[in-house]
């Protein structure tokens, strides 16, 4: 069916608003803005009706899948659904026009929030010192490796460039690590999926500034010896980094802080209640211990003398990261989701999600191979599609399939280390009958590849738009023509 363009619905006069007649005197534009910078023809902009443009609207954003739609088991990116309270405070009045330049001393409920929150994080890391500035997960840890670098370089000790960290690294780490002037050394997995311990002691020596670690790694297993691997780092000379974008796994269970670690970074539009995905804002706050807190970017928000919150510029901080305060709306979100929850409430979202996931890894272990499946996964976990894959239908198949069951996909073909790789993480989210729906879904399928593998290699069939060419989808983006074709 052809919906057509905004464009297209537009007809010569029509109109959606009527805008009151000018009350101020009127300006002349060429003046103000100069002659050469007016247009010489009007803008084009589509001419219709408020329910056309309306509902032109409402139909794109139904095409759209999203977490208020369905479930959107997307592994490691933890697509919850967030309150619509925590929206709500976000856009109260006196946050959204505080300008971000206002003095101090007008932005005190803005101020106080921030340390509230600053300090619920350190509580829930276990850490003292914290920075709400990062805009996102990987921010976070560019920020994180540079308190490590500036602890080392503070002290003389320059020779310490490397980083370890296990092959099952989220991608963005290396990343952060070579912006952050460090070398990777890949740390291997063994058998169980955890990092191997023997080659960790290995490769830590008097050039390792320190370990990157996401816990649960990326199979959504916890590392057993934990204590073990950040104090093989220590004696070593060099310090622990928590991935912790996977905190949905622990709240109130464990703290990166008790494991050894010395700064790890949350995903706040993960774990703590704010809509991602399309590149929305971020939040990536890094917690600390005391002894990394002088160097952090400035300003971070302490509590001053006279009891009041207040920004102060850390001794050692290697400046701004970011211009102005992080994404403050996405704080906001933060505060609310931890205020509504409280202590108890955290706790239970992490158990929930924890038992979802095993729930689900369970039902679909005798159709699906669970490539690491040595006990209880954590709030993520990881099944290989080489059963299917040696019938002729890959994972990348399997995904486009469950589009048609109405189900967004898992995560696919990361991590890297597994095969055919379907990484799924339904989050507390979801109800008994929605997992359940999930697995007959995937159970569905595999009765597919066996019987009519074309239906599932030919899907997508019911979605607004057929399979793209992955490439040229991200290479040629033709929104319009597709969006008319379909
Ligand atoms: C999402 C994620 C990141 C990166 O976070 P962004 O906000 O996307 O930059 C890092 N590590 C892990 C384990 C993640 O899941």
């Amino acid at each position: 069916m052809s919906e057509g363009t905004i464009f297209t619905k537009s007809r010569c006069g029509r109109k959606g608003i009527d805008l009151p007649a000018l009350d101020v005197p009127p300006v002349d534009p060429a003046a103000v803005f100069g002659a050469g910078s007016l247009r010489s023809a009007p803008a084009g902009l589509p001419e219709v009706s408020e329910a056309q443009a309306v509902r032109h609207f409402v139909n794109l954003s139904s095409k759209n899948y999203h977490v208020d739609k369905g479930m959107y088991p997307l592994g490691s990116c933890t697509m919850k659904y967030n309150p619509k309270m925590n929206e709500d405070l976000a856009r109260l009045p006196g946050f959204t026009g505080l300008h971000p330049l206002a003095p101090e001393e007008l932005c005190g409920g803005a101020l106080q929030l921030m340390d509230e929150l600053g300090r619920f994080l350190c509580e829930i890391t276990g850490f003292e010192g914290i920075s709400l500035q990062p805009a996102a997960g990987a921010h976070g840890e560019l920020t994180g490796l540079l308190l490590i670098r500036n602890w080392h370089l503070e002290r003389g000790d320059t020779a310490r460039v490397e980083i370890l960290m296990p092959d099952s690294a989220h991608g963005t780490n290396p990343a952060s690590c070579t912006l952050a002037g460090f070398r990777t050394v890949n740390v291997k997995s063994n058998s169980r999926g955890e990092v191997d311990i023997d080659d960790l002691r290995a490769k830590a020596g008097p050039a390792t500034a320190g370990l990157m670690l996401t816990n649960p790694n990326t199979l959504g297993i916890f590392e057993s010896g934990i204590e073990e691997i950040t104090r093989i780092v220590h004696d070593a000379g060099g310090l622990c980094y928590m991935d912790g974008a996977n905190m949905n796994a622990m709240l109130g269970i464990a703290r990166p802080g008790d494991m050894g670690f010395d700064v790890c970074h949350l995903n706040l539009h993960k774990t703590f209640s704010a809509p991602h995905g399309g590149g929305g804002p971020g939040s990536g706050p890094v917690a600390c211990r005391d002894f990394l807190a002088r160097y952090l970017p400035d300003p971070v928000v302490t509590r001053t003398g006279d009891g009041g919150p207040a920004m102060t510029r850390p001794e050692r901080s290697f400046g701004r990261l970011l211009a102005f305060h992080g994404h403050f709306g996405v704080l906001v979100r933060a505060w609310a989701y931890i205020r509504t929850l409280g202590a108890a409430g955290l706790r239970e979202a992490s158990e929930t999600a924890l038992l979802n996931a095993n729930y689900l890894k369970a039902r679909l272990r005798d159709t699906y191979d669970v490539p690491y499946d040595d006990g209880p996964c954590m709030h993520e976990f990881v099944i290989s599609g080489e059963r299917q894959a040696r019938a002729g239908v890959k994972t990348l198949d399997i995904a486009k399939r469950l589009l048609d069951y109405g189900f967004h996909a898992p995560t696919v073909y990361f991590p890297m280390i597994v095969h055919e790789s379907m990484m799924i993480e339904p989050t507390e989210t979801e109800s008994l009958e929605s997992l359940d729906a999930f697995v007959e879904a995937m159970l569905s399928i595999a009765r597919e590849i066996d019987e009519k593998p074309h239906l599932v290699t030919d899907a997508p069939v019911n979605t607004p738009v057929l399979r793209l060419d992955e490439v040229r989808a991200v290479k040629e983006l033709e929104i319009v023509e597709k969006w008319e074709n379909s």
